[in-house]
């Protein structure tokens, strides 16, 4: 039997708890009648990094931290610096009587993202064009290794919303319109996470090791489902219509063994799904059988509005009761805890649901191995950005770009394109902006433009994939004589969508933002061109289409610009499909496959295919 220091005491003390061997269940039993109610109150509290102290974390025993919205520790910081600032707070967690690891999240949704120099893979829309889950799958391990490169052990990934509608922002988060795909890509989570063993116990989460981190599926649940894609509006639908289309993912995620759930801002029919007692306890702790832990969004409960004369303290109540477990509360933890307290005392509150939410997020800690190892070591760093991952993220570039349109070109397909040519012309806001080509939730929240990070630019790509005697002209907005005079054997348009995210990428008119028509017209008119489309969804394009010879959709695809040059220049063939709808107009919208008056520009699973010109 093994014998453990204990904090409190200074003895030498068998602690249950504390002895892998035990039994996962025993382990949180005996840890749980050890804890006080403000120590269990603490470990439903997940305060924002830049706001919680080291003696934070010990006076009001917090239980998790988080980096939102990509919230880093300073502009540059390397994975050094975030293992050496997670370990700062570590240490203070782990100073506690009881010794509680803290579990430390951040939204990692297309790579290690916050990061500079990590791996940024396409962001979900492209990935629901490849149709491979297991090239998803992938891309969790690889992006798992460059979470844990930072020392941090949990992702807020993967969204595994259903967009209905393309005018919401984060329509880019969303693998698909078709809830069939988004089911199939949960095979991120055992990337993430790892592959659950054979007769695991359903429901219960799994975290297979060190190089694992745990895996956040997100936001539960009708996200992508409000009315005219208004972001954190209301859903409404009805319940078979919410069971079939949104549910279903969640299903599969915890058979996979996801460890927490991220409740949605938006409502169902009208009620705040922070408050939905119904759907959070009734269906996926109940029905589905979800043993992980329930986290509330950002600032989540304080958007409980109903009744009308609520106030912070009856959000609380309601979430609470609701069956949420974890709080993410960035800036008015003290109050959370306070108000919780109280609720709790004065029997609102029963101590079972607080008891039900601590043992749900110590599971999470267990199986984590957080208590075995809850400092991080260096011993990761090096995944940051290697060339492996960088492989993989430009592999996933290839097949999610989508051919829409190829025209003959003296009597053969236009693309792929020769790699010999006297002078070509790469023009457009997008050919030469790692940023843009990465999209929101890189380096910061919103996305920022230019050389954010490490990476590839499409123009930088094309260069390196070019015959050496082909001319490469770069012009980011050229006149329409520039382009005659010049003499081009064929040009290469790239424009879109500059970066966004959450509701300030709420569009309800979707045309292609100036200067891409101009710069459109001004070159396609007069050279034969290809127009590589970047954007988080599809744009109104119908207008352009007839003097464009090639077209192709490359969505947010990353930091791997040779994705793109390896399809154009014909070392891979085009093999994506639409992961969506391409509408004519707005006044389509919404309008997915399956619906009754369909009549899209491009249908859903639309993608022609080119063959590799090398073999
Ligand atoms: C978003 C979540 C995200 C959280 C933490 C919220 O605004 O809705 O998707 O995980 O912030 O950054």
């Amino acid at each position: 039997m093994s014998v453990l220091y204990c904090a409190s005491t200074g003895k030498a003390e068998y602690l249950k708890y504390k002895d892998p061997k035990q039994p996962l269940g025993t382990r949180i039993k005996d840890l749980m009648k050890r804890m006080t109610l403000a120590e269990k109150i603490g470990q439903m509290t997940q305060v924002e990094r830049k706001i919680a102290t080291a003696e934070d974390m010990k006076k009001y025993f917090i239980g998790s931290l988080l980096s939102g919205g990509g919230s880093v520790p300073r502009p540059m910081a390397t994975s050094m610096d975030w293992v050496d600032m997670i370990n700062e707070f570590q240490k203070a967690s782990l100073s506690t009587r009881l010794g509680i690891p803290m579990i430390y999240g951040i939204d990692a949704i297309h790579g290690n993202n916050n990061v500079y120099n990590a791996t940024i893979f396409p962001h979900n829309i492209g990935l629901g064009a490849t149709r491979d889950p297991d090239l998803v799958k992938r891309i969790g391990a690889a992006t798992a290794l460059e979470v844990r490169a930072t020392g941090i052990q949990y992702t807020f990934a993967p969204t595994i919303a259903v967009c209905r509608d393309p005018r919401w922002g984060r329509c880019y988060e969303s693998y698909s319109e078709d809830p069939k795909i988004v089911e199939e890509m949960t095979e991120i989570i055992p990337g993430l996470q790892g592959e659950i063993p054979a007769n695991h116990e359903k429901g219960v989460p799994y975290v297979a090791g060190k190089d694992k981190i745990a895996a956040c599926a997100k936001h539960f649940v009708g996200d992508g489902g409000t009315v005219k894609g208004i972001d954190e509006n209301n859903t409404i639908i009805s319940e078979h219509g919410l069971l079939s289309i949104h549910m279903p993912a969640y299903r599969d995620a915890i058979i996979k063994g996801v460890s927490s759930v991220m409740v949605s801002y938006s409502s169902w029919n009208g009620e705040k799904m922070h408050a939905n007692h119904p759907l959070i306890t009734g269906y996926l702790k109940n029905t589905l059988k979800f043993r992980g832990f329930v986290i509330s969004d950002s600032g989540g409960i304080d958007r409980i509005t109903t009744p009308a004369d609520s106030n912070y303290t009856y959000s609380v109540q309601a979430a609470i009761n609701a069956g949420i477990d974890m709080v993410m509360v960035p800036y008015m933890f003290k109050e959370f805890i306070g108000n919780l307290t109280a609720l709790v005392s004065k029997g609102v509150i029963p101590l079972g649901r607080i008891d039900d939410a601590v043992s749900r997020i110590l599971r999470v800690k267990f199986v984590l191995g957080l208590f075995e190892n809850p400092m991080a070591d260096f011993s990761f760093t090096a995944e940051l950005g290697k060339k492996e991952h960088r492989e993989l993220a430009r592999e996933a570039v290839r097949k999610s770009l989508v051919l829409l349109k190829n025209g003959k070109s003296n009597g053969n397909p236009f693309l792929p394109l020769p790699k010999k040519a006297p002078k070509i012309l790469v023009a457009g806001s997008h050919a030469d902006n790692l940023g843009y080509q990465c999209g929101g939730w890189t380096i910061e929240w919103q996305g920022l433009g230019g050389d954010i990070t490490v990476g590839t630019t499409i123009l930088k790509a094309i260069k390196s994939t070019v015959d050496p005697d082909t001319l490469v002209i770069h012009s980011q907005f050229p006149s329409v004589s520039f382009v005659i005079e010049n003499d081009f054997a064929y040009a290469i348009v790239v424009v879109g969508e500059s970066p966004y995210a959450e509701t300030n990428g709420d569009n309800l008119n979707l045309t292609l933002p100036a200067p891409g028509p101009s710069i459109i017209k001004n070159v396609c008119e007069n050279v034969k061109c290809v127009v590589i489309i970047i954007s988080g969804r599809p744009l109104v394009i119908e207008p352009y289409v007839p003097m464009i010879d090639a077209l192709v959709a490359a969505w947010l695809p990353g930091s791997e610009g040779k994705g793109v040059s390896d399809v154009l220049f014909g070392d891979y063939g085009f093999t994506g499909k639409l992961p969506r709808t391409w509408f004519k107009s707005v006044d389509q919208l919404p309008m997915n496959v399956g619906d009754e008056h369909y009549d899209p520009l491009f249908p859903f699973g639309f993608g022609l295919t080119t063959e590799s010109t090398t073999t």
